[in-house]
């Protein structure tokens, strides 16, 4: 009786309204309502094993079942809240090390919500975006400060000797989330919706199932520590990124337990069923950044030079250095994923403590790589919760040259985020790699969904550089001082190179 879990959420289902159809029993996967043959209804057979994944309110045709907070107030105590209380509840039963799904949870301030932009009035006219073009493509890859032209015929110009880049039609890509981590059907059609839009999404470390090369040209393929999957093959794709590590779990390696390891997980990891995919913490033969650059240059002899070749870190205190030091090495592009970036499983207590946020990591390496004169150099990808379109556009102008997108991706195929992907029991079909649950999610409706959303938020950019007076978002990028910051913390300002609100500007040096 004591080892009872201490429930979250109460589960009611009203029998008035009750048609018996047991949609609620068949979709809830987590055994918190099933349907009792003898009563023949549904009953709510452990309300504590309810996550508030919404998939029984979703389906029930008549709006019979609902979920609220358990009505039970914990003890007022101002330290031992009841976020303390069910962690030391849930080890004390288990023993085990918590993991959870998606980004930190804790309420810690996110610095995006204090940050508000500038808007054109009186003597700088703004662009109309409805009537007037916005140019929102940029390129990942290395940018060179000159250009040369060339003729290749007569009255045929080229660009010499340009680095190897990808055209985006939008600054917004769909992070690293692995096949296994992700049920096929999810990582399907994420892949739709980003060759539908024209950018790109990671393949995270679970390489590449043999039906999703025929979307390489919008793949960026990880070179993670388990070096799952990584073959030619696996390299013939629009991007290379190699992993040092992620914004959930900063010095930490991927986990997918042999549960989830399937024929389907097995022939793209390239490892057999059953078997725990454990990623080494480090990548074991980069101890330097001399031994980055050695695996930069041999992935880009690997590939001819043809494709840019990236390194993704997770934000941490030093981040400027590091990034100084990628560019150094020879990267084409870095990817920094702040400390509230998602996970398919991390131990809780990493996921929630560790790293910066990405704001501050962003602020400082656009400062830091500017001051020592290799902005120009290397394209930033920046991500960790991007939740909106405004901290989209918020990130671009602290520094980044394009944002990425995970959960909001999920959400936008039906993920309530109530991490449990760790279980692999993901009522919407998302998070798991259990066939039957897979099903559930409807490859063509998420794909168009995800598409949507993109396009969504590259319509939003646009109306609000048109409102700055800013016809590319190229020009906009590290342009800190269409910022303003109106937090409590004028350190933090400092911090992020932004003015406080009202405080005038000086021209002239008077
Ligand atoms: S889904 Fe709604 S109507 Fe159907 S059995 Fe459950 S509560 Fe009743
Ligand atoms: S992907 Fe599924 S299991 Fe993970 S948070 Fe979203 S709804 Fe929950």
């Amino acid at each position: 009786m004591m080892d009872r879990k201490l429930p979250k959420y109460k589960v009611e289902i009203d029998y008035d309204k009750c048609i018996k159809c047991g949609r609620c029993a068949t979709n809830c996967t987590f055994g918190a309502i099933v349907y009792d043959r003898e009563q023949n209804k549904p009953i709510v057979k452990d309300t504590s094993n309810c996550v508030a994944c919404q998939r029984c309110v979703t389906f029930c045709p008549v709006g019979a079942i609902s979920i609220t907070p358990y009505p039970v107030v914990y003890p007022a105590h101002g330290t031992w809240t009841p976020y303390h209380i069910r962690a030391i509840d849930e080890q004390a039963r288990t023993g085990r090390v918590l993991l959870a799904g998606t980004g930190c949870d804790r309420p810690y301030p996110c610095v995006f919500d204090y940050l508000v932009w500038d808007a054109c009035q009186v003597t700088n006219p703004a662009i109309d975006a409805l009537r007037e073009p916005v140019e929102t493509r940029t390129f990942l890859g290395r940018k060179k400060r000159t250009i040369k032209i060339k003729e290749i015929a007569e009255g045929c110009y080229d660009i010499e000797d340009l680095p190897p880049g990808v055209m985006l039609s939008t600054p917004l890509l769909i992070e690293h989330m692995s096949l296994g981590a992700l049920s096929y059907n999810a990582i399907t059609a994420m892949l739709m919706a980003v060759t539908e839009v024209g950018t790109l999404m990671g393949t995270g470390e679970g390489g590449l199932h043999p039906n999703h090369y025929k979307f390489k040209k919008n793949i960026i393929a990880e070179v993670a520590s388990g070096r799952f999957g990584v073959s030619p093959d696996y390299l013939n794709v629009a991007a290379i990124e190699i992993k040092i590590g992620q914004g959930a779990k900063p010095g930490h390696g991927g986990q997918l337990p042999g549960e989830k390891v399937n024929k389907l997980i097995s022939e793209t990891r390239g490892i057999p069923i059953g078997t725990d995919a454990l990623s080494p913490n480090p990548q074991h033969d980069i101890y330097s950044i001399e031994d980055l650059k050695t695996l930069i240059d041999a992935l880009h002899e690997a590939t001819e030079y043809r494709i840019p070749v990236g390194v993704k870190i997770a934000a941490v205190n030093n981040v400027a250095p590091i990034a100084s030091g990628i560019v150094r090495a020879g990267a084409d592009f870095i990817t920094i994923d702040g400390f509230r970036g998602g996970t398919g499983a991390a131990p809780r207590v990493i996921r929630d403590n560790a790293g910066i946020p990405i704001e501050h990591a962003v602020a400082s390496v656009d400062q830091h790589l500017t001051e020592e004169g290799i902005r120009h150099k290397i394209t930033i990808v920046a991500g960790g919760t991007l939740r909106s379109s405004s901290d989209l556009i918020k990130i671009i102008a602290l520094g980044a040259d394009v944002g990425m997108i995970g959960t909001a991706a999920l959400i936008a195929m039906g993920c309530r985020v109530c991490q449990q992907c760790p279980t692999g029991k993901c009522a919407w079909g998302i998070a798991t790699t259990d066939p039957v649950l897979s099903q559930r999610l409807d490859v063509n409706w998420a794909a168009q969904r995800v598409a949507n959303l993109l396009r969504a938020w590259t319509h939003d950019l646009e109306e609000v550089l048109g409102t700055m007076g800013i016809d590319a978002v190229e020009s906009f990028v590290g342009n800190r001082d269409r910022l303003r910051y109106i937090g409590p913390n004028p350190h933090e300002a400092q911090i992020l190179g932004v003015k406080h609100a009202g405080e005038r500007i000086r021209l002239g040096g008077h």
